[in-house]
């Protein structure tokens, strides 16, 4: 039997995986909190989540999403064409355009779905004006890009991770493309690291392009109102359309395109991943309105955040660790083979708090990582038992 055949090519690429430490298993957790969780019976402290600023769980947020379920339902039932769009995701669009200063923002699902809708927007622009275009992608880009440009209709170019130098030779050499789209992240999901935005803003001044920027892990930490990492740079003006996802500091679920009156409209029209796909739950766009709302009221926990991101990284630079260097709350420390990665993750572990081994084809072969996140609600305890811990695993590794 056909099936028969597909079991047997499964069952012997899992024991390829197995036998390669490649093998992924889902571990189910239970939150208990923003930073807590309940794991094989027994509590940790998350620091593998990207729940920056702790907002899953914050009293406003829980209580819009609430409201909206009661209101509107559990789902949205219908595609956004159809009849999925509801007034919450008409009031978050237009709360997000006046956060991100955008001329108008569109919702989608998630994050990887918007990415994905972003990108398809610009291929079918080229295609259906007859221009020719292609993309230039930083080589860590999110799968999501990198899926998305990959399955789009207009050609690209991966440039080495943040090598300017190459991106110009790229724009430089256009050759038949008349249209170049950059494709980047300004925090990057594994790294951790920032895009050069004042080397692409520099960039943009001798060779016209236009950039889509994934701000996924810079909003909540950068910027007015955590705004994300261009605005904090004052360079809004550099980005032609943004994505952020509502999946990480904004504690819910959901993915935005930020852009023009014109793109948002054209992205309604033709990008696939929007129009076949049913609307996020409308109570998920309430999610996400008011996470925006107590990111504009509560400085604070951006604050300590970043004092908490400042501390550690500046006591993990005294060690043997290879930190990735950066400004953000996502901190990966290097170790190279799987098994170390996994050594590491267990040793942390024993001590109550959780963090995740980050393994290809995620990443680089060789670079495997434990990929440690903060967020504003771990206690001063909670951060200086991860740096102890962390030390003495160093220790005894
Ligand atoms: N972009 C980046 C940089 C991400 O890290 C992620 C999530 N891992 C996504 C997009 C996709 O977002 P979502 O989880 O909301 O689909």
């Amino acid at each position: 039997m056909a099936a028969e055949v597909w079991d047997q090519l499964a069952r012997a690429v899992l024991t390829d995986l197995d036998e390669s430490h490649l093998l992924r298993h889902r571990s189910l957790i239970t939150p208990i909190n923003a930073t807590h969780v309940l794991f094989e019976g027994r509590e940790y402290v998350n620091f593998a989540s990207n729940n920056y600023l702790g907002l899953t769980h914050h009293p406003q947020v829980i209580a819009a999403t609430e409201r909206a379920l009661r209101r509107f339902g559990a789902g949205s039932a219908a595609s956004p064409l159809i009849t999925g769009y509801c007034p919450p995701h008409a009031a978050a669009e237009q709360h997000v355009a006046r956060w991100k200063q955008a001329a108008a923002a569109v919702l989608l699902p998630s994050g990887y779905q918007a990415n994905h809708a972003a990108v398809q927007t610009f291929a079918a622009l080229a295609v259906k004006s007859g221009r020719r275009a292609r993309f230039l992608l930083d080589k860590l880009c999110h799968a999501s890009l990198i899926d998305a440009v990959r399955g789009s209709a207009m050609p690209f170019r991966i440039f080495p991770h943040n090598h300017l130098p190459k991106l110009e030779r790229l724009l430089a050499d256009a050759k038949t493309a008349e249209l170049q789209v950059v494709v980047t992240e300004s925090i990057f999901s594994m790294d951790g690291d920032a895009a050069d935005l004042v080397g692409l803003a520099k960039l943009k001044m001798t060779h016209p392009f236009a950039l889509l920027l994934d701000e996924a892990h810079a909003t909540g930490v950068y910027g007015p109102a955590g705004s994300g990492l261009a605005a904090e740079m004052g360079l809004r003006e550099l980005v032609d359309v943004a994505v952020i996802t509502c999946s990480k500091a904004l504690g819910c679920g959901g993915g935005i395109v930020c852009g023009s009156h014109a793109f948002c409209n054209s992205l309604v029209n033709l990008a696939r991943a929007y129009i076949y796909s049913t609307h996020l739950p409308p109570a998920m766009a309430a999610a996400a309105d008011a996470a925006i709302t107590v990111m504009e009221n509560e400085p604070l926990p951006r604050q300590r955040l970043n004092q908490i991101v400042r501390h550690v990284r500046s006591e993990l630079a005294k060690g043997r660790w290879q930190v990735i260097a950066g400004s953000s709350p996502i901190v990966p420390l290097v170790v190279g083979s799987e098994t170390a990665a996994f050594a590491a993750a267990q040793s942390l572990l024993s001590r109550g708090l959780l963090t995740f081994p980050i393994r290809p084809p995620t990443v680089p072969r060789g670079t495997s990582r434990l990929r440690i996140t903060l967020s504003s609600g771990h206690t001063d305890d909670e951060i200086e038992r991860l740096i102890c811990s962390l030390r003495d695993a160093h220790k005894h590794a």
